[in-house]
C-alpha cells in the first residue's frame, strides 16, 4: 500500500491544495476562502476531508480540535457507536496537533494554524477497519498546502487545473459528469473556465466555432472570433461586448472615467487527448489575464 499510493492528481480549491491518487474524486465543497470545507473520495472506503477558516489572531487550536472532537463524539453517542480518540503534538509541524480517533470509522488527522496566513486547518483522512487509514493519511496530508507562494491560488477538481490570482473569489460552480463550471470575479472582472466532455460527439454535429458561440455565453454577445491554435489545438478566440443598450452611458462613464476594459474576450479550445472542450472567458479584464489563466490550465 505504501508505494502504491501515487498522490499525483493535484485538487485545489479556496488556496487550499493537496495530491491525492489519480482515482480519487472531488465529492463536496462548501463555503468560501474565509471558512469552507472540502471532501474527496477514493473509488473505495478511503475519504480525505479539509476543513479550514480564517482567523486574524492566534487560535488555540487544542480547544478548537477538542470542540471538534466532542462533535464527533456527540454524534457517534447518538448512534451507539464507541468513540476513541488521542490526541499529541506533531512531529513536522511546531504548534500542531496530530488526532487519531475511531468511531464507525477509523480516522487520523492534524489541525494547525498558519503562522504566514493565519488559517486554521483540520485535514484528515478516514477509512474502514481495514484500510491502511494512517499510512494513507501521511502521504496525503503532507501534501497540503493552506496559502500559495505566489499570489495565484490553484483550483483543481476531476482533472480540471486553473490558476487565478488570489483576489479573485468563487462566484458559481457547477460540477457535472459532463460539464464543469468554475465563474469567479474580483471588482467589475469576470472569468469564467468551462470545461465539456465527449468532444467528439459534440464536434460531429458543430464546428468548434459554431458550437463556441451557440453554447456559450458568446450567443448572448455582440462579437467576432478568429481560428488558431492554443495549446498546440484546434482553437476559437473571440472577442465581444454586451449588447445592453439601457447601460450604454454607465459603460461609456466606466470607459472614460474609470478607464475599464469593457471588452469580453475568450478562447475555446478542443483538447483531443482529453477528447474535452474547454473555455476561458474574461469579461472587463486586461487581456494578458486571458493568456495567463489559459497557459495555467493543464487540460490533458
Ligand atoms: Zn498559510
Ligand atoms: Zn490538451
Amino acid at each position: 500500500m505504501k508505494h502504491g499510493l501515487a498522490p499525483e492528481q493535484i485538487v485545489g480549491w479556496q488556496g487550499v491544495s493537496l495530491r491525492v491518487p489519480p482515482d480519487w474524486s472531488v465529492t463536496g465543497f462548501q463555503g468560501d476562502a474565509k471558512e469552507g470545507y472540502l471532501r474527496i473520495d477514493s473509488p473505495g472506503s478511503l475519504v480525505a476531508e479539509v476543513r479550514w477558516a480564517q482567523a486574524r489572531k492566534a487560535v488555540d487550536v487544542r480547544k478548537r480540535l477538542d470542540a471538534y472532537l466532542n462533535l464527533v463524539e456527540r454524534q457517534a453517542k447518538k448512534r451507539k457507536v464507541t468513540f476513541t480518540g488521542r490526541i499529541k503534538p506533531s512531529e513536522d509541524w511546531e504548534g500542531a496537533l496530530e488526532f487519531n480517533y475511531r468511531a464507525d470509522r477509523k480516522v487520523r488527522g492534524f489541525i494547525r494554524q498558519c503562522p504566514q496566513c493565519r488559517r486554521v486547518v483540520i485535514a484528515q483522512v478516514s477509512g474502514d477497519k481495514d484500510d491502511a487509514v494512517v499510512n494513507v493519511a501521511n502521504q496525503l496530508l503532507d501534501t497540503l498546502q493552506d496559502h500559495s507562494e505566489d499570489g495565484w491560488w490553484t483550483w483543481a477538481l476531476l482533472g480540471l487545473v486553473v490558476r487565478l490570482p488570489e483576489r479573485f473569489a468563487l462566484v458559481k460552480s457547477q460540477v457535472m459528469s459532463g460539464y464543469l463550471l468554475l465563474q469567479f470575479r474580483s471588482r467589475y472582472t469576470e472569468v469564467s473556465v468551462e470545461r465539456w466532455g465527449l468532444a467528439d460527439v459534440t464536434l460531429k454535429r458543430w464546428t468548434l466555432a459554431e458550437w463556441a458561440l451557440q453554447a456559450t455565453e458568446w450567443k448572448r454577445l455582440k462579437r467576432q472570433y478568429t481560428q488558431g491554435d492554443v495549446k498546440q489545438h484546434p482553437a476559437v478566440q473571440l472577442v465581444g461586448r454586451r449588447l445592453a443598450p439601457t447601460v450604454w452611458l454607465r459603460r461609456k462613464i466606466e470607459r472614460l472615467v474609470l478607464r475599464r476594459p469593457e471588452e469580453v474576450r475568450g478562447v475555446v479550445w478542443h483538447c483531443e487527448p482529453s477528447n474535452r472542450i474547454y473555455s476561458v472567458r474574461v469579461e472587463r479584464g486586461a487581456e494578458e489575464l486571458l493568456g495567463q489563466i489559459i497557459d495555467s490550465v493543464q487540460c490533458h
